[in-house]
């Protein structure tokens, strides 16, 4: 039976493990397994829980992360669905031209008003050491820029790091920091910050080999830390001290 003729008569969609790998099968539908349990244990607990959670969205919180599947937002914040905001990409950049990260910015900013944006890294990101190497990756060496570019700007306390895992940790924690200022820069940061006192931008690591998260000390709420020429008019008049 095809997964098409499955959800018509309302059964769990399994595909055919005739056809492809077993393996390749199993970890398919582990998914839709798991899917079901979950739906069981949320309707354990609240009967209501999807009526509710179909009302729609108010996450006081957006999360732009790196797309490793380990860090996920709302598994290492003990959040549920509903709370989180989420964006990630490789090794968690933002770019001022990527049209995605800036609609989900201005979503998040404008239209569910949320009251904290973090960047969120991690150690040990495959995206920031691919950055530190010298090999070609593919189309992503292109995204990789943006972060060799961090390099440059802090190639003086990076190149005298011996140690290659604490370079790449350090590269992190750089590279979070300047995605933080990099948010900051974008018109749909500043002007918020004309019209509200309520919105930081943070700044985070999640070390993987703890769980922990290390808040890197860089929250910003106004634009004083950017340098002139990145702040636009009559922000800083307007803006929280
Ligand atoms: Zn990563």
């Amino acid at each position: 039976m095809s997964i098409t003729e499955n959800k018509k008569n309302g059964n769990t969609p399994a595909i055919d493990a005739g056809n492809i790998k077993l393996a390749q099968a199993q970890s398919y539908n582990n998914l839709i397994k798991g899917n079901s349990n979950w739906v069981a244990e949320r309707v354990k607990e609240d009967p209501e829980y999807f009526t509710k959670l179909a009302q729609g969205q108010h996450p006081e919180v957006l999360w732009i992360g790196c797309s490793d599947s380990r860090v996920p937002a709302n598994e290492v914040t003990g959040t549920k669905p509903g709370e989180v905001f989420v964006h990630r990409n490789i090794a968690n950049v933002c770019v001022h031209s990527d049209m995605n990260m800036l609609s989900v910015l201005d979503y998040a900013v404008n239209v569910l008003k949320v009251k904290h944006i973090i960047v969120a890294g991690h150690y040990g990101c495959g995206g920031v050491a691919a950055a530190l190497s010298n090999k070609q990756f593919g189309i992503i060496d292109n995204w990789l820029r943006h972060i060799k570019d961090v390099y440059r700007l802090h190639a003086n306390e990076l190149d005298r790091i011996t140690d290659e895992k604490a370079k790449v940790n350090r590269l992190v924690e750089l590279n979070v920091t300047e995605q933080v200022y990099n948010l900051c820069k974008t018109s749909i940061i500043q002007n918020a910050w004309m019209d509200r006192t309520d919105l930081q931008v943070h700044g985070w690591v999640v070390d993987i080999s703890t769980g922990f998260i290390k808040d890197l000390g860089v929250s910003s709420s106004n634009p004083h830390n950017l340098g002139y020429v990145y702040e636009f008019d009559n922000v800083e008049a307007t803006a929280a001290h």
